[in-house]
């Protein structure tokens, strides 16, 4: 059994069904950011606390990838989700095979395994459209 690692540290909560995106909240203008930063965004405040984002977003923009990736088999998706939060998360997006991408469409937070490295399995987010099932 692989150790699983997550690719990017501070970007996330957990690797199943109860994990969550790690996004921050500055309390001086109530901007709410992803990935976290030292800075609020919009007004430079360093006041900011660590915040779950939430699992259901929208389908903002996409595009079907055909250039190979160091990690990746083209054709993949990437695109950008739209929280409630009011926040976009680039993100990879699979299950489009199955259910053809369109914007707007409902999404969903999953926790998958990106790769595989010697004696590790690296773990990412990935979304998937909602009507998917979790499979
Ligand atoms: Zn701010």
């Amino acid at each position: 059994m692989k150790t699983r690692v997550p690719f990017r540290e501070g970007l996330f909560q957990g690797s199943d069904e109860e994990g969550s995106l790690l996004g921050a909240r500055c309390r001086q203008c109530g901007q709410i950011i992803f990935p976290g930063r030292e800075a609020c965004l919009n007004c430079l405040g360093h006041d900011l606390e660590s915040i779950c984002l939430s699992r259901n977003g929208k389908l903002y923009t996409y595009t079907i990838v055909h250039m190979p990736s160091e990690h990746f088999t083209p054709p993949y998706a990437v695109g950008w989700i739209e929280l409630p939060e009011g926040v976009r998360v680039f993100s990879q997006i699979r299950g489009w095979q199955e259910y053809p991408l369109e914007i707007g469409m409902d999404m969903t937070l999953h926790f998958e395994k990106l790769w595989d490295e010697e004696e590790k399995e690296v773990v990412g987010y990935v979304f998937r459209p909602s009507t998917n099932g979790g499979a």
